[in-house]
């Protein structure tokens, strides 16, 4: 590879705590790459690690040249951290995989091969025989389930730590908060429609442990209510809360006139009833209809206001890089 010739591939490891893992990761890589031919670089993003996770980095960079890194001051987070690593990456065909080994390099030509010759805009990883403890294996089906039913996007494995991109797809996406997981689902609806999945090799965590808890599917089911939302109707809202508000109002009526008719006949009919205003459902429907909608509105106005915010990557958080320009994270994508 000439020197400043894009490179081929690019690869981004997002990492947090992995400081084990990464010498191993870089020469398999490396490896692969050579023996088919294929010119990368690596891009290691240090999402604020606690351990030695960056003077590794450092130290790998003194012999690899194709090693490019930056670490954040603090954690962030997987999402932000694939955030800063598509802003740097200069590769035709952008690779993403995680750390722990538990991702094998050894899917990257195929992967490659996938984008430049079969011409999809998207490829994901499909962990078909995984590698994980029965807790997370069964609510990750669940949620594979609801995203494909969702997004309309027919992947297996939504949140597969392995994918290529063609360049242009990650220069348009912009992930944030814990949005990762629904990769395709952004570039779905950023018009990147050619998606497909191949199976890959899965294996069991070598070193340190995992990063996500239990949180991640409450976290993970969040997101998925934001993003449906907001690529559904942040441009037409009104379909949404006229109909909701329309439901919720003749909800209200019809409440309203059961209590009245009820207490109409029982005046007529001579049988003592309690006033309107001292029946319970009263005040449990009027206040939960209020309530609801003043909180559904407010979520969805924050949302707005944030997918408004051009800026979500903010490049003040990165502390430090190798061979990584400061100023091309700034540059919008
Ligand atoms: N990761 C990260 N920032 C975080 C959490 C995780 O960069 O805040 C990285 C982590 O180091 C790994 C990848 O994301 O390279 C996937 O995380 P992990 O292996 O813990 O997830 P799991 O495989 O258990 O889903
Ligand atoms: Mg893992």
């Amino acid at each position: 590879m000439t020197k400043n010739a894009p490179p081929e591939i690019s690869i981004v490891v997002p990492l947090y705590n992995e400081e084990e893992s990464l010498p191993e990761l870089i020469e398999w890589i490396k490896k692969v790459c050579t023996e088919n031919r294929l010119t990368y670089e690596v891009i290691m993003v240090d999402d604020g690690s606690t351990d030695g996770s960056w003077w590794v980095i450092e130290r790998l960079a003194a012999d690899h040249p194709e090693l490019r890194g930056l670490s954040f001051r603090r954690n962030q987070g997987k999402s932000a951290g694939l955030n800063a690593g598509f802003r740097a990456a200069r590769g035709r065909v952008v690779i993403t995989m995680d750390a722990d080994l538990q991702d094998s390099p050894d899917e990257i030509p195929a992967l490659y091969e996938m984008i430049v010759k079969e011409g999809y805009d998207l490829v994901s990883g499909w962990k078909k025989k995984r590698y994980d403890p029965l807790s997370k294996t069964i609510p990750t089906k669940l949620f594979n389930l609801v995203t494909r039913k969702m997004s309309g996007i027919k992947l297996n494995d939504f949140n597969c730590g392995l994918k290529a991109y063609r360049q242009e797809v990650v220069k348009q996406i912009e992930v944030y908060g814990e949005l990762h997981r629904y990769i395709p689902v952004l570039a779905k609806s950023a018009g990147f429609t050619k998606i497909g999945e191949k199976v890959v090799v899965h294996r069991p965590r070598k070193y340190g442990s995992t990063k996500f808890g239990w949180e991640r599917f409450i976290n993970g089911f969040l997101d998925l209510v934001t993003l449906a939302f907001v690529s559904r109707f942040s441009k037409r809202p009104m379909h949404f809360f006229g109909l909701l508000g329309t439901l919720m109002f003749l909800f209200g009526v019809m409440a309203a006139s059961y209590i009245g008719i009820s207490k109409l006949i029982a005046l007529r009919r001579g049988i003592p009833a309690i006033l309107v205003a001292d029946n319970p459902w009263f005040y449990i429907s009027l206040t939960s209809m209020i309530l609801g909608t003043q909180l559904f509105l407010a979520g969805f106005l924050a949302e707005l206001i944030i997918r408004n915010n051009p800026r979500k990557f903010d490049p003040a958080v990165v502390e430090r890089t190798v061979n990584i320009n400061r100023e091309a994270l700034y540059e919008s994508k």
